[in-house]
């Protein structure tokens, strides 16, 4: 069951969504069997239950699911970062780019605090920009980012490769091509 094949083969892929040409890799059926979830999140469990980490943080929005589960098995708190407008106090942002137009997302202000050890999750990790936000949101509020975790890497789409070359460690359980 740890195989990575074996989660490999609960991710669907959908052809031309959300438009013409884009492979979607759909995590639903993953999470909804009883069985794969327990084990995917025993993945990120036994990786992380033995290192320091202050709190999970997840992205918005399937980062929310896995992250939340995670944070509560390592007995830490979650925090969001969220798209633009979502977040009720004050927050701090960051803006990204997109291969047509520019995204931002938040994170409220009080979020951690400075020395904080961040365990930061997303499902998936493509041109790898929302992760790169996310832990430039969390370096400025002087936190260390222990870590960027993932269910998929998109390896063709450099996302990766950026991340770790601007100094992130990642751990991804299932590569697509
Ligand atoms: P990036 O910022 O790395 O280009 O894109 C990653 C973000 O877009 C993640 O938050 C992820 O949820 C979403 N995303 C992009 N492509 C896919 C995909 O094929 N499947 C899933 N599940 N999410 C995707």
């Amino acid at each position: 069951l740890l195989d990575p094949n074996y989660l490999r083969d609960h991710i669907r892929t959908v052809p031309d969504w959300p438009i013409p040409g884009v492979q979607f890799r759909d995590i639903t059926p993953l999470l909804q069997n009883p069985e794969s979830l327990r084990v995917l999140v025993q993945h990120f469990v036994l990786r992380y239950m033995h290192q320091k980490i202050d709190v999970v943080a997840g992205l918005d929005a399937r980062g929310f699911i896995i992250g939340s589960i995670v944070a509560y098995e390592l007995n830490v708190g979650f925090v969001p970062i969220r798209k633009k407008g979502k977040l009720p106090y004050t927050t701090i942002a960051e803006e990204y780019e997109l291969e047509y137009g520019s995204a931002t997302v938040e994170m409220h202000a009080d979020a951690c605090k400075a020395g904080d050890r961040v365990l930061l999750i997303d499902d998936l990790i493509a041109t790898g920009g929302t992760m790169m936000a996310g832990k430039k949101l969390l370096e400025r509020l002087g936190a260390t980012v222990v870590e960027g975790a993932a269910i998929v890497d998109l390896p063709e789409l450099g996302g990766s490769k950026l991340l770790r070359e601007a100094g992130l460690k990642l751990f991804t359980l299932v590569d697509f091509a």
